[in-house]
């Protein structure tokens, strides 16, 4: 490691030695030894990729490796649809690649941990002779957060890419196929951010064609700067994609046969298309959009744009057979016209992820969640009210700065109060450049935020077990994705409309349009009966299969009864 940083340190003198020198300022005999070990370096890189400067240098064929969240699963289809316009290939299987691209996740240090292992996994498949992997390129967070240090750090990326420079991809693929020598910084790395890509006319090309879901983005970045957070530094200001881009989108997907969609953004619920001012209701209030009680670092532009509201609604308005979801929300951009849409439209899931990060007002001050523990209660008691059986879900962070034992138990007892089906759980990890990085301490000792977080956890599986214990009897509505990975012979699986597995016992059923029993397959509705209830997975009995239009016409539009 220290190695590697002299070695990127002597490139950086020497290139400085090597300016200075053809500008006239320099040439010392010091600076002349510098670029000597320069150029060393550099042909030593050379010929460690001396494999792809043979004659017979194969066409390259890109693999993409994905980390992190689903936004970055959706951006790897964006940068395989980019890769096919410019007429270069990918594949699937790492042994046939020439380049292997690693798209990545900052949010946490054992995320980047891992970044690190596989990297240096791939450089020795680079060095080995049987294999054709010649270039390692490292896309996403962690490429904008750590930048340069990427390509300096034990030569294990030839070329970094950030989230909003995905279309120079293939420039940056095509440099890498050139001597190490000739390359500048900038032939190496774009990790520009942009103020306005939304890459609404890239179609992108997706890794699991054939699957019954897929996933359409709608907006990027966020504003919001919570104290804790990575992800305005590392995805920039939130924009959103016009309107019609992600209606023809979606049209397409279900022209295709696609049965579920789900709308993905940082911010999701923030969308705004064409926003034109900060919006104000008749007393001035600049967070009149936003669900009551709520507030932001930032006053919202949403007078005369079109809202997620709208949006949602206009998605699920293309095919009632088609079901709609969204991720990730903010808690602040659930106005009640949207619980509204949400409960009146049948096709739009009735799932909701609503972050609480904290049960603590204080905490959440010192997160900059802008709700307090109250504000945050009314909104899951209006959402119950107006969505009945709606399901939630949430995110929670222990051990922030200066978190106290009784911030903590304010934690556990609202988990304890409003018992969610699901939740993703963390002890918290520094962040650099974060509100809370430059200005708070990392002050709960490791053991405790571990500590904390067991008890997080321990507090949510009773709870969520309970919940899914109340689930028997009950009958859903099921979208198949497939025969079920435990039992392929004898089950199927599938998510409820509240997004909870289902294993379905059995792989035939009654189908309502033929009238006789068939199988069952991926893209079927079928109705079915929990028996049985996991801390995450129902295992229910099939009864027939539906079409989602009978279902809500049976039920009220209920996802479940
Ligand atoms: S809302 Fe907060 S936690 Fe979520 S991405 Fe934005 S800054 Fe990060």
């Amino acid at each position: 490691m220290t190695r590697a940083r002299d070695a990127a340190m002597r490139l950086r003198r020497a290139a400085a030695s090597a300016t200075r020198a053809r500008d006239g300022f320099g040439g010392t005999a010091v600076g002349a030894r510098v670029v000597e070990a320069a150029r060393a370096t550099h042909s030593a890189r050379d010929s460690a990729a001396a494999k792809t400067a043979t004659t017979t240098r194969a066409p390259t064929r890109v693999y993409i490796e994905t980390y992190g969240c689903q936004m970055n699963v959706s951006d790897s289809d964006v940068v395989r649809s980019v890769l096919r316009a410019h007429g270069v290939a990918t594949t699937e299987d790492l042994r046939e690649a020439t380049a292997a691209l690693v798209n990545t996740c900052a949010v946490r240090d054992n995320a980047e941990s891992r970044v690190w292992t596989r990297l240096r996994q791939l450089k020795a498949l680079k060095r080995d002779a049987g294999h054709a992997l010649t270039t390692v390129g490292v896309l996403g967070c962690m490429a904008e957060r750590l930048k340069a240090k990427l390509l300096e750090t034990e030569d294990l990326a030839d070329l970094v890419c950030g989230p909003d420079a995905y279309r120079d991809v293939p420039r940056l693929l095509e440099n890498s196929t050139r001597r190490l020598s000739d390359l500048s910084e900038e032939d190496r790395m774009n990790v520009l951010l942009s103020l306005d890509e939304t890459y609404a006319d890239v179609r992108p090309v997706r890794r699991d064609v054939g699957s019954p879901m897929a996933y359409v983005s709608v907006m990027r970045g966020c504003d919001n700067m919570c104290a804790f957070c990575v992800v305005p530094f590392t995805r920039g200001r939130e924009r959103s994609r016009p309107f019609e881009s992600v209606v023809d989108e979606a049209r397409g997907l279900i022209a295709e046969g696609v049965k579920e969609i789900t709308l993905l953004g940082q911010n999701v619920n923030s969308y705004a298309d064409a926003p034109m001012k900060a919006t104000t209701s008749a007393d001035d209030d600049p967070f009149a959009a936003y669900a009551k009680g709520f507030k932001s670092v930032y006053k919202p532009k949403r007078e005369g744009a079109r809202t997620f509201a709208d949006l949602i609604s206009a998605v699920a308005g293309l095919d009632q057979e088609v079901r709609v979801r969204f991720t990730s929300p903010h808690p602040k951009d659930f106005p009640d016209d949207l619980l509204r849409v949400i409960a009146q439209t049948p096709n739009v899931c009735k799932q909701l992820h609503m972050p609480a990060q904290s049960g603590s007002t204080s905490t959440l001050e010192r997160m900059r969640r802008g709700y307090t523990r109250e504000v945050y209660l009314d909104l899951i008691k209006r959402a119950r009210e107006m969505i009945p059986g709606v399901a939630l879900s949430s995110d929670f962070i222990s051990g922030f700065c200066g978190e106290t034992e009784d911030e903590h138990a304010e934690t556990l007892s609202l988990l304890e109060d409003v018992r969610y089906e699901q939740a993703f759980m963390f002890h918290y990890s520094l962040r650099e450049k974060t509100h809370a990085a430059r200005n708070l301490e990392d002050d709960v000792p490791e053991h405790v935020k571990k500590r904390r977080l067991a008890e997080v956890i321990a507090t949510f599986r009773r709870r969520a077990l309970e919940a899914n214990a109340a689930e028997v009897g009950r009958t859903h509505l099921v979208l198949v994705e497939g025969a079920s990975k435990k039992d392929p012979e004898a089950q199927m699986s599938g998510r409820s409309d509240t997004g909870k597995r289902v294993v379905i016992q059995g792989k035939r059923a009654f189908s309502n349009s033929s009238g006789k029993e068939v199988d069952i397959k991926a893209g079927d509705y079928v109705v079915a009966r929990v028996v049985e209830a996991g801390a995450s997975t129902l295992l229910a009995t099939p009864s027939e299969i539906t079409t989602a239009r009978a279902f809500y016409d049976a039920h009220s539009g209920a996802a479940w009864f």
